[in-house]
């Protein structure tokens, strides 16, 4: 589902991807680990075209983000066609980002009605199981305010649901929460995984990267240091700085 091929890219001077190579097939989940300022942010955001990528290949579903190549060179897509890229891609964010004067239900519906033009009653029925899916089916009238960092976190993994992604992005998704509140959202995730979706979640969750993933990634310094299945990576690091660095989250 995602190809990235070499992927750089450059805020000014600084050189914050050195060409990634990472691949997640259909219905995989791909753990992305590693310091801070590594570009496991810049990455993600270069997945659904939040960020443009200078240089290298970046592909969801076959299809080149945010360019098309036409007579044997690329040229950038239209706004219009970069939003219908992005509409099969779900992200969530270490804040939740809900719209405060939104019940959780009006926050589900608001891009199905608005953006893709359903029916309210259509998508109120689905947004309401969606919300029953990650356990907040009496949650549904509730402001963000009335809502603990985790419910806001299931009810922001509702709302990215509703467009039907086949590509869901997690940003850190459990940082912001109280630790009592992590299980719960780690639950739902672990679910949709189950269901196949196919998932990059970047994450300091050893446990879950562990348990869920298919692959892992150790990012350091823009490169990708080492990648593999999760026990090889976690438990038996060839890098002395994947090394380092598990050892110290662990
Ligand atoms: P963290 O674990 O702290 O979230 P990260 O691995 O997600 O870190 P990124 O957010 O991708 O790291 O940032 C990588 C580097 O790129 C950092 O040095 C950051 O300062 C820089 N950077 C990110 N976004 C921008 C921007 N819009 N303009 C300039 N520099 C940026
Ligand atoms: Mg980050």
């Amino acid at each position: 589902v995602v190809r990235a091929e070499g992927v750089r890219k450059n805020f000014g001077d600084v050189e914050v991807l050195r060409g990634i190579d990472l691949r997640v097939a259909q219905g995989e989940v791909l753990c992305l680990i590693g310091p801070s300022g590594s570009g496991k942010s810049t990455f993600l955001r270069c997945v659904n075209h939040l960020e443009r990528v200078d240089a290298g290949r970046l592909y969801v579903r076959d299809r080149l983000v945010g360019y098309e190549e036409r007579g044997g060179r690329i040229h950038e897509l239209s706004d219009k066609a970069v939003a219908q890229q992005r509409r099969g891609i779900g992200m969530v964010f270490q804040r939740f980002n809900l719209f405060p004067h939104m019940t959780a239900l009006q926050n589900v519906m608001e891009a199905p009605v608005r953006v893709a033009g359903e029916r309210k009653e259509v998508a109120r029925r689905r947004a309401l199981g969606l919300l029953t899916r990650v356990g907040l089916a009496d949650k549904c009238d509730s402001y963000p305010s009335q809502l603990s960092g985790g419910q806001q976190q299931r009810v922001a993994i509702a709302r990215a649901l509703a467009m039907e992604p086949e590509l869901m992005l997690f940003d850190e998704p459990t940082s912001a929460l109280d630790p009592e509140l992590v299980g719960e959202v780690l639950d739902v995730m672990r679910a949709l995984a189950r269901d196949g979706m196919t998932m990059i979640v970047v994450t300091h969750e050893m446990g879950f990267a562990r348990e869920v993933c298919d692959s892992l990634a150790f990012m350091d310094g823009g490169v990708v240091v080492e990648s593999g299945p999760p026990e090889a990576v976690i438990g038996s690091p060839r890098h002395e700085r994947t090394q380092a660095f598990v050892r110290k989250v662990r």
